[in-house]
């Protein structure tokens, strides 16, 4: 089935060819996923390839470390043909010149990454560059780079220009730092040249896996590029995602946000999984994100709220149970009748039908009820606001001037001069936009309230009646989550509780809010998605540790297949825990390894100890 994107609103890009398959905004999103197998075991990878092609992904790229891997490549493409298969092949390139050389000549597509094709790894040793010495680095990156575009230009080869955050060169980071500048400018060191050379043949990343810094990354490299005269299309992704619900919710937020742009036509959705159970979830995701709207002029509004509450919709229910206290982290203490509050209990709860239970909230808890049951309520807990629609909001004559009301709007075109006014003079009123799962309605009414001047503290609410919260969830986080990266929304409050019970909302917009970086809710785990280089059984590593650490709210581990690429991607991790080789395991505090070769049997209790002494 072909996922259909309105081409009118997506950003226009050259078109690409990789083997049979041809990329632009002309075409559907193209969907694709990496082995995890080891490249010289051929049949192992055209099995899991098969796999990836059979759930509907439609380029499958293999790590090539060397090149004797780059060699085999031709093995793996020519046992794919036997069996019927043409699906395009890309090969992975870190490092290795050479191999990319090799490989141009076997598959139908190369990544190369400007961190090391021919810079050396970083050392963050060189921090300054005289004006000639960066001049000789950028003419040797141009002679290494030509030579290659030449090889790929003879075989009709395609490019991808695949930048990491993680892996920057000493050159850039000197200039730049390790920020989406820099990012960008590592790119279009390498695309000025394909373009000098007329290779139009070519594609490109920036992924993080910081989904803030890859949004903000790829928003201003089509800037730049636009600038520049360029149409080069983008394959969009963020890095070490995890596994499960937080790696899907992580892809969502970074993927879906840039996709509601119009940017991006080919996608992965990296994930600590089996590759095949990543084409599914990116489907879904581009289906989900079909009514992009480009806006040539890149300026994007932003907000500075950086901690944004959550509304925990409990309007289904009408007495506590043990289950729900649990997961709204409520505790009773013996002998009191009020409950006390924990770090991860929501700010506010919206209830319709509790009455004395009320009572029984924390001090510090605000509570919201239907603006006709107010009045019944009121005198049981001394934070409880009246919720009105916006139509009942401007009928009435008199408010009471000490209770701060909430103001719902279900329509972008309320957000008029009228609405506004009224709204001005009442600074403290709530503003809850409940535009459905819109990314672009929520957009437009933050910029008419910019314009009309409408400073009031704002929360998005969405309402879904679907039962199937796979589908739900990646859709909310697609919609919603970018706006939380813009740092526009002062909270977030999902309303699903007829079909998914009442802590489903609350539990998903804890993770959307923690996957757009302004939350912290519980200890985050990012792990790449393992390829041929992975050193180790990196589903059971991550079990492992998620298993051993999931209680340290505070903290964020990355889990990391191999020591050539893991070190450098995992971002801004507090530990890292990587595979070595032979069984061993190396540990990180931050970015310095501190404890090498660990038996991994050892490893866990070593990275506890290290935590503990930390
Ligand atoms: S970090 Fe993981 S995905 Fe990246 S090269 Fe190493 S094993 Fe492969």
């Amino acid at each position: 089935m072909n996922i259909r994107i309105w081409n009118d609103m997506r950003r226009k890009t050259n078109t690409v060819k990789i083997g049979n398959i041809t990329l632009s905004s002309e075409q559907p999103v193209m969907i694709q996923s990496m082995l995890n197998t080891p490249t010289m075991d051929t049949e192992a990878c055209v099995e899991q390839a098969l796999r990836i092609v059979n759930a509907g992904g439609q380029l499958v790229r293999i790590t090539a470390p060397g090149v004797r891997e780059a060699e085999n490549l031709e093995h793996i493409r020519r046992a794919l043909r036997e069996r019927g298969c043409l699906v395009p092949l890309s090969a992975d390139i870190h490092f290795t010149p050479d191999a990319a050389l090799v490989a141009a000549c076997h598959v139908e597509k190369v990544r190369i990454n400007p961190g090391n094709f021919v810079d050396k790894r970083a050392t963050f040793k060189k921090l300054t560059y005289t004006d000639e010495e960066y001049a000789a680095e950028l003419e040797m990156l141009r002679k290494k780079f030509t030579e290659f575009l030449e090889v790929c230009r003879k075989n009709g080869t395609a490019v991808r220009i695949g930048t990491n955050h993680g892996s920057l060169s000493d050159r850039i980071m000197s200039r730049y730092g390790d920020t989406p500048a820099g990012m960008v400018e590592s790119t279009m060191e390498y695309l000025r040249v394909c373009k000098s050379v007329g290779f139009d043949n070519v594609v490109i990343s920036l992924k993080s896996s910081d989904c803030r810094i890859m949004v903000d990354a790829v928003r201003l490299l089509v800037r730049e590029m636009k600038r520049e005269s360029m149409q080069y299309p983008l394959h969009l992704g963020v890095t070490e995602a995890g596994e499960g619900e937080d790696g899907r919710i992580r892809s969502a937020v970074g993927i879906g946000t840039l996709l509601n742009e119009g940017i991006g036509d080919t996608i992965r959705v990296s994930l600590t999984e089996e590759p095949e159970a990543e084409i599914p979830v990116a489907r879904m995701l581009a289906r989900l994100c079909d009514r992009p709207r480009f806006e040539a002029s890149g300026d994007i509004l932003k907000g500075n709220c950086s901690r944004p509450c959550i509304v925990a919709d409990l309007s289904v229910m009408d007495e506590w149970n043990e289950e729900m206290r649990e997961r709204l982290d409520l505790r009773q203490e013996d002998g009191s009748a009020r409950m006390l509050s924990g770090v991860k209990t929501p700010e506010m709860i919206y209830v319709e039908r509790f009455s004395d239970e009320l009572a029984e909230l924390p001090e510090e808890t605000l509570v919201v009820v239907p603006a006709e049951r107010w009045r019944q309520v009121r005198h049981l807990h001394a934070r409880i606001r009246p919720l009105y629609s916006w139509t009942a909001y401007m009928k009435q004559t008199e408010s009471d001037p000490d209770v701060p009301v909430w103001v719902e709007v279900d329509a972008v075109e309320a957000l008029d001069a009228e609405l506004a006014e009224r709204l001005n003079k009442d600074r403290d009123a709530v503003l809850v936009l409940s535009l459905g799962a819109e990314y672009h309605a929520y957009r437009e009414a933050f910029r008419r309230m910019r314009k009309l001047g409408v400073g009031n503290r704002t929360l998005l609410r969405v309402r879904t009646e679907d039962p199937d919260t796979e589908k739900t969830s990646l859709e909310i986080a697609a919609q919603v989550g970018g706006l939380f990266l813009d740092r526009l929304p002062d909270g977030l409050w999902i309303s699903a509780p007829e079909s998914s019970g009442p802590a489903y909302g609350m539990e998903l917009s804890r993770n959307i809010l923690q996957s757009a970086g302004v939350r912290r809710y519980k200890a985050e785990f990012i792990s790449c998605p393992g390829c041929g280089r992975t050193l180790f059984d990196l589903q059971g590593a991550v079990a492992k540790v998620k298993q051993a650490f999931g209680h340290l709210s505070t903290l964020k581990i990355a889990v990391m297949g191999c020591v050539v690429n893991g070190p450098g991607e995992m971002g801004d991790a507090d530990f890292g825990y990587v595979g070595a080789g032979n069984g061993k395991v190396n540990l990180y505090k931050g970015h310095r390894m501190v404890r090498v070769a660990v038996p991994e049997k050892e490893a866990i209790e070593a990275l506890r100890k290290l935590i503990e002494e930390s």
